[in-house]
């Protein structure tokens, strides 16, 4: 058991979610010393390629390559992340056990509904982990800080993190999901299996572009952030 008072939290509805999203950002933050945790919220027992165990064993590996301190799986079911006051008290007792500064939800507008889904359900569970009177047995948590990574796709975002000295560490947790984004001899073909990996180191040059680095991942947030930098870029 981890000590508890994490400084990040992050949220995926599937194993590799989180590391496809903001992979670097983690790696950059734990090798500033931040005590980070993943949650999975369901097994991906509905995966075209892979199984239970492998990929919880490849998310192990994942997690190292980050400097994850631990890694957690809820029993949510692979397409049933929905917004049910079982899944959001599933999520909560999670936030309320690790006490987060920062929690990470996939970003809502993703091909994949269980992407949206768990977006939803991390926002709901992270205002009512705050609630007093929400499942009252456990203490209450607010955590100061909710934001978004994107899993699938482009969009632009309302800030990025400079990631380009942690790209590598991100491409090497990609990588240690061989069951997901190689076919493999008895795997089928499917969107990850097709130059998945090579499609987010593209999508990371291209936010880091725009702002001036060579490598960034993209995040949102429903608050307005304020500008840790100088306006003159000095
Ligand atoms: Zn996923």
């Amino acid at each position: 058991m981890a000590e508890e008072h994490v400084d990040i939290l992050a949220f995926g509805a599937h194993a590799d979610d989180v590391e496809i999203g903001m992979g670097g950002t983690l790696a950059k933050y734990a090798e500033a010393g931040k005590k980070i945790v993943i949650c999975d919220l369901t097994e991906a027992e509905l995966s075209s390629n892979g199984s239970v165990s492998i990929r919880k064993h490849e998310a192990m590996k994942a997690a190292r390559h980050l400097g994850v301190i631990e890694r957690v799986t809820l029993d949510i079911p692979d397409r049933g992340v929905y917004l049910s006051d079982e899944n959001i008290t599933k999520v909560v007792e999670v936030i309320r056990k690790y006490k987060p500064k920062a929690v990470f939800a996939p970003f809502e507008q993703d091909r994949h509904p269980d992407h949206g889904n768990a977006s939803r359900l991390v926002k709901e569970a992270y205002f009512s982990s705050g609630i007093r009177k929400f499942n009252p047995s456990s203490p209450v948590h607010k955590a100061g800080k909710l934001y978004f990574y994107i899993i699938n796709g482009f969009h632009r975002p309302h800030f990025v993190v400079n990631i380009e000295n942690f790209i590598e560490a991100k491409l090497l947790s990609l990588r240690a999901y061989e069951s997901q984004f190689e076919q493999g001899k008895d795997g089928v073909s499917t969107p990850l299996t097709e130059d998945y990996i090579e499609a987010v180191e593209a999508r990371e040059r291209m936010m880091g572009k725009d702002a001036g680095v060579r490598f960034a991942e993209g995040f949102f947030s429903y608050n307005t952030l304020i500008l840790n930098q100088d306006l003159l870029g000095e």
